[in-house]
């Protein structure tokens, strides 16, 4: 294998509801880092059907070339279709490096897309940074229920694969100066290529306020300890118009749902403002939370969320949050 012919970085991008996720902003500026490292060019890759128009913010948010490969076929996701649209290209493109974000899509298409170009993939990524020496993308995620950080590089196959968990990187500023590329990949998919037969689509319940699209977040931990004051941290998030989060034990107790569940085995945040409530800040908790400002509300002085925090509170929540709730109320009622 001539490792030089492989260049540049991808990321894979898939709207939602016809959107960009947010995710795919994230992936983006964490390839545009790696790039000035590695002298890279940055380019997106942008499936599925009538998504060109998408192609404009992608460069807006740092690529500089995208590739907008377009079929009725890929008009929902559907893993085989995905993959042999996604792994014929790349196939041919030869990248270094292969971005994907780790929601449900990217979790799936990432290995069958590695299966069939005979390379390895690092799932969950948390922290994403190059090794001075060999120019590898160390790509870093938790390992051993979450006790160590493993880094994982790729040093005998290309391209290098990761999935990166949502929240875990910056969303870029848009810069709508930046100019780049589209091209369109042809693509031959048939009906048999498909590996599901869609029927309808049924859209349950949408999330209005979902906590890794959230500015500010309100999450509490096993330090609220009834219902009835669980009911306080939501209003607390009303007033601010924050988005609920949680810790585990919470949505195991069931008195949040479980996708506003923070850390290793929930979701990936990026808030300009994290105000945890009673949470201890146990490392599979804060490896979801990568926030600008951080307020811990704690009786505890001694909890690890209280050296992490910016802000640290040490008081008791069933004094300090009805009293807050009050202030707040007054402040706003008196506007
Ligand atoms: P605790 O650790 O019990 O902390 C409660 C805090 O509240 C304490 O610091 C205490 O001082 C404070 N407190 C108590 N009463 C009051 C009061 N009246 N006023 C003010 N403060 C008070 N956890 C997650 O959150 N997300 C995950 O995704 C996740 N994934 C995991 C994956 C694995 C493989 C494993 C093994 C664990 C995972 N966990 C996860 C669990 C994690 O290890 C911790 O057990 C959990 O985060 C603790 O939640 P907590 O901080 O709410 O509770």
């Amino acid at each position: 294998m001539d490792f030089s012919e492989y260049k540049g970085i991808y990321v894979t991008a898939v709207l939602k509801d016809g959107h960009l996720q947010r995710v795919t902003g994230e992936l983006l500026g964490a390839a545009r880092m790696l790039a000035e490292k590695l002298g890279h060019d940055v380019a997106a890759v942008l499936l599925g059907h009538h998504v060109k128009g998408a192609a404009a913010d992608l460069i807006s948010l740092g690529a500089d070339k995208v590739y907008v490969i377009d079929s009725p076929l890929l008009a929902h996701y559907d893993g085989k279709a995905y993959q042999k649209a996604l792994a014929g290209f790349l196939k041919d493109a030869k990248p270094d490096i292969v971005m994907f974000d780790a929601t449900s899509i990217g979790r799936d298409l990432a290995p069958r897309v590695a299966a069939e170009l005979v390379c390895g993939v690092t799932a969950d990524v948390t922290e994403l940074s190059v090794d001075d020496k060999t120019g590898l993308v160390v790509w870093s995620r938790p390992a051993m229920g979450g006790n160590i950080m493993a880094d994982i590089i790729s040093p005998n196959y290309r391209p290098q694969v990761g999935t990166v968990r949502p929240g875990t990187f910056p969303f870029p500023e848009r810069d709508e100066s930046r100019s780049g590329d589209v091209i369109e990949v042809a693509v031959k998919l048939e009906k048999n290529d498909l590996g599901t037969l869609l029927k309808e689509v049924i859209l349950e319940r949408i999330d209005e306020n979902p906590v890794e699209e959230a500015e500010i977040i309100v999450a509490g931990g096993r330090g609220i300890k009834s219902r009835e004051e669980w009911e306080l941290v939501r209003q607390l998030a009303q007033l601010l118009g924050a988005a609920v989060g949680c810790s585990r034990p919470i949505a195991e107790l069931g008195w949040e749902d479980k996708a506003r569940q923070i850390g290793q085995t929930g979701k990936g945040v990026n808030p300009r403002v994290y105000i945890a409530l009673g949470i201890s800040g146990a490392m599979q908790h804060m490896c979801g939370v990568n926030a600008d400002v951080l307020i811990a509300v704690n009786k505890d002085k001694s909890a690890p969320i209280m050296e992490a925090a910016d802000y640290a509170v040490e008081a008791d929540l069933k004094v300090f949050l009805p009293a807050l709730i009050k202030q707040i109320s007054g402040l706003k009622a008196a506007k």
